[in-house]
């Protein structure tokens, strides 16, 4: 985790009496913090909006807004929800602290200002807020991981059946179109043996890049084992899903990859079916997609081949 550094954090100061936004002023330019002012309290919302600061100095009696009335607008919009917000008070101000926590404060200094201890709890709920940013982050970089393949930036067998699942069941339950591709590399073990297994890798990418962008938005895609891509086309019956599938395969016949000078020749087979009624599990739809892969090996490859859910009949493409 990075160290803390002051400079790297942005403190708005709210007050009526300019006076008071010096000294406070002062005392964290002091430390090196970057510090940005207001004299009201609309001042202090729309300065909330544009500079975003880390934390926020509020006196707690202005006219018009009032500490409590900023503070509870400030809760209240979820995207600052989480910026401490320490008051400033007068000490015979003291008797509202107890309303000020419940509005969301964090802590509170009071007036005159002890330069050292508004510098203390400045720095506390900074790190606090440093630390919980950072936690975050870290969480989001886990979550990536574990949902990524790692050579391929696609989603990995398990998100992507995780996805393939949630899928299944909202089709269902509104009685929607879903259609499933099974796709495998023909030859890949070849490529592999031909030109090392960094190209092979390479290959693995481009494919993969070149069946994103062939794919909707709404579709999930993702790598299903070593040169086994599946996607999940929502809203889409067999006959599009069909084209679709089509589409991909010329795309990757079409693919230059070079070793050196040599090209790299890529084909791609694909399995399609679409979801039915019939179909206890989103797995009974992907077996169904297998089959349809391993006909169009079985024909000599670069093929789609189309299995529909009502007659099991196999159609090749
Ligand atoms: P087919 O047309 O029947 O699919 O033949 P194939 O050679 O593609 O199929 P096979 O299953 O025999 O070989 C797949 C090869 O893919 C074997 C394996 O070493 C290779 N492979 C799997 N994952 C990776 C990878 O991440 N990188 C590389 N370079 N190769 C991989
Ligand atoms: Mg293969
Ligand atoms: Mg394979």
């Amino acid at each position: 985790m990075e160290p803390f550094n002051p400079s790297n954090f942005l403190v708005l100061v709210v007050d009526d009496l300019n006076i008071n936004l010096q000294i406070v002023g002062a005392i964290l330019d002091s430390e090196g913090y970057a510090t940005t002012f207001a004299t009201n309290g609309q001042q202090a919302l729309s300065r909330m909006k544009n500079a975003q600061p880390d934390l926020v100095l509020l006196d707690l009696m202005m006219p018009e807004m009032d500490g409590f009335q900023v503070c509870e607008n400030l809760r209240s919009n979820h995207d600052r929800s989480e910026i401490p917000i320490i008051f400033l008070t007068a000490s015979q101000e003291q008797k509202h602290l107890l309303q000020a926590f419940d509005r969301g404060a964090v802590d509170y200094i009071t007036k005159p200002f002890n330069p050292p201890e508004l510098l203390a709890r400045v720095k506390t709920h900074l790190e606090l807020k440093h630390t919980r940013d950072e936690l975050k982050k870290a969480v989001a970089e886990l979550e990536k991981l574990a949902t990524t393949d790692s050579l391929t930036g696609i989603a990995n067998r398990r998100s992507l059946l995780l996805m393939g699942e949630n899928e299944f069941l909202r089709a269902r339950r509104y009685n929607r179109q879903l259609s499933v591709l099974m796709l495998d590399v023909d030859r890949f073990k070849q490529i592999n043996d031909t030109y090392g297994h960094a190209v092979g890798d390479e290959a693995l990418t481009a494919i993969a890049k070149a069946i994103v962008s062939t794919l909707r938005k709404g579709d999930c895609f993702g790598r299903f084992g070593g040169e086994e891509f599946l996607a999940f086309l929502p809203e889409t019956g067999l006959d599009a899903a069909v084209e679709v599938a089509n589409r991909i395969r010329t795309t990757i016949a079409e693919l230059s990859l070079f070793s050196g000078k040599k090209q790299v020749q890529m084909t791609i087979s694909i399995g399609v079916t679409e979801c039915s009624e019939n179909d206890i599990k989103v797995d009974t739809a992907i077996q169904r997609s297998d089959a349809g892969l391993y006909h169009a090996k079985h024909r000599g490859r670069n093929l789609v081949v189309a299995i529909s859910p009502t007659d099991s009949k196999t159609s090749y493409l």
